[in-house]
């Protein structure tokens, strides 16, 4: 193992702090590493393989997909794409889909069309982008710069103009910040790469409210949340309102690199001819693999999540293990013990035989959808037992 640890370094450009840990295969909700030892993962890559490594179902689509034909281009009609856009469309009421290939390209078409939406109908100048401290929204320059983290915005200068960032749940610092320049607001519902906050129900309602009165575009980053995460399609869903744009990503594709860009009645004809593109976007072994997920997205699977949300708030009760819990459906933050580390858990938790992820101070879990509930049961026994180990 410390061969292929040596050679990533030379080889790989050194943007990542990885675990000791070489993955192989696996199948569900477990898998082994190279040196055939066997893990629960409570990771799904970062919440991409949605029903797990190599699901029956998954697998069949790509392998179809991909042994008739792998890329067509968006130079033609794509009948993956069509089928999926409508399937999107029929479960979220929205009325047209772009395809990208990732989070960050997601939100960046949501961005050009938020722009774009207001320069068509007002002019120059009503440009600016509200979005919440301690959101997370992407890695390129302009979704670095909407994504409301000073550690962010270092080194890359000069970042993209007018956005600006309100502290998440309180409605009156955001009323401050609404001029006759705002165009859009952006939030997730639960702050993922922030720590797994989630917002107040009240403060996602209000910000429907004052979007629709001030012809503001309320765009909603599911790319964490979305695709079943928090036990409902898209996690906005649970508070009734309705956003203009959904962005997505993650675990659309099942673990394959694929991102959505839902608009709604104003917004579905913003973007024209020429105005957007992407060489990948759209790929039909893509598309296929995310309609095998999407149209499993039902209810039984949500209960499924939320029944999994039980298991986890009963089996992590132990105050003196677990301070609080917080997050929606299988999308788990975990606030540690005084002095207890949530890198150092994750490290723990590998020699244990369990995949975890952190955000900020936190243990953040982000298992299969489908997870059993033996080995997610299985998987928290071994979470305390490396907590214990690391106090
Ligand atoms: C991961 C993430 C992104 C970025 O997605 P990439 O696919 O890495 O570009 C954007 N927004 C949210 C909420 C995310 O969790």
């Amino acid at each position: 193992m410390e061969n292929y640890i040596e050679e990533d370094k030379e080889f790989i450009a050194n943007t990542y702090g990885r675990f000791n840990l070489v993955i192989k295969e696996g199948h569900g909700s477990t898998f082994v590493d190279v040196n055939g030892k066997e893990y629960i993962d409570f990771g799904s890559g970062i919440g991409t393989n949605s029903f797990g490594v190599s699901d029956k179902e998954w697998l069949d689509a790509v392998v179809s997909q991909a042994s008739t034909i792998q890329h067509t281009s968006n130079l033609y009609y794509s009948l993956p794409q069509i089928k999926l856009a409508k399937l999107l469309c029929e479960k979220t009421g929205m009325k047209k889909v772009f395809f990208s290939n990732s989070g960050a390209e997601s939100n960046e078409c949501a961005i050009k069309t938020a722009r774009k939406y207001s320069f068509d109908k007002y002019g120059k100048g009503r440009s600016e982008i509200i979005t919440l401290i301690n959101s997370f929204h992407g890695r390129t320059i302009c979704t670095l710069s909407a994504t409301g983290q000073d550690v962010f915005h270092n080194y890359f200068f000069p970042f993209v103009e007018d956005f600006k960032y309100a502290p998440a749940n309180d409605i009156d610092a955001l009323k401050n910040l609404i001029s006759d320049k705002t165009c859009a607001i952006m939030i997730e519902t639960v702050q993922g790469e922030g720590g797994v906050n989630p917002l107040d129900a009240e403060y996602i309602k209000f910000i429907d409210k004052v979007c629709k009165e001030k012809d503001i575009l309320f765009i909603v980053d599911e790319v964490q949340t979305g695709n079943g995460r928090t036990g409902y399609l898209y996690s906005y869903m649970e508070y009734g309102v309705n956003p203009n744009i959904v962005t997505t990503a993650k675990g659309l594709a099942g673990g394959l690199p694929f991102g959505a860009i839902l608009f709604d009645e104003k917004t579905k004809n913003v973007l024209g001819l020429g105005e957007h593109g992407t060489t990948f976007g759209g790929n039909p072994v893509c598309a296929s693999a995310a309609y095998s997920i999407l149209k499993r997205l039902d209810d039984d699977l949500f209960n499924h999540v939320k029944e999994c949300r039980k298991i986890v708030e009963k089996k992590l009760s132990d105050k003196s293990l677990v301070k609080s819990i917080s997050g929606k459906g299988m999308m788990v933050g975990i606030e540690l013990p005084e002095n207890v580390k949530a890198k150092d858990v994750a490290i723990k938790c590998i020699e244990n035989g369990l995949v975890v992820l952190t955000a900020k101070t936190k243990v953040r879990l982000l298992p299969p959808l489908n997870i059993s509930f033996s080995d997610l049961e299985k998987g928290l026994d071994i979470l305390l037992k490396s907590i214990k180990e690391c106090m």
